[in-house]
């Protein structure tokens, strides 16, 4: 037996896979084809709750099984490719 909102959150993921997002971690495309054992499948990350306006269950995004998985090693803040200004 798992946890009382198991449905609720296999639901949750299915929505969200259903909108074919990029992987929140790390910006690359998410191949939805992929078996879900794939090291580069959809995963539902689970976003924990800010102490403002943060959802009562959570929030899920995309990601890659491999950017999911390491993160959840080590905390470690939305790296956010920095494009640096092109000068003409
Ligand atoms: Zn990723």
């Amino acid at each position: 037996m798992r946890g009382l909102d198991d449905h609720t959150y296999r639901k949750r993921t299915a929505a969200l896979k259903a909108k074919r997002h990029d992987c929140w971690l790390c910006g690359d495309p998410i191949d939805y084809t992929l078996p879900w054992k794939h090291k580069m499948a959809f995963t539902a990350d689970h976003i924990q709750p800010r102490s403002k306006g943060g959802h009562i269950y959570g929030e899920i995004r995309a990601a890659h099984r491999s950017c999911n998985s390491s993160r959840s090693n080590r905390v470690t803040t939305v790296t956010t490719a920095p494009k640096t200004a092109l000068r003409w």
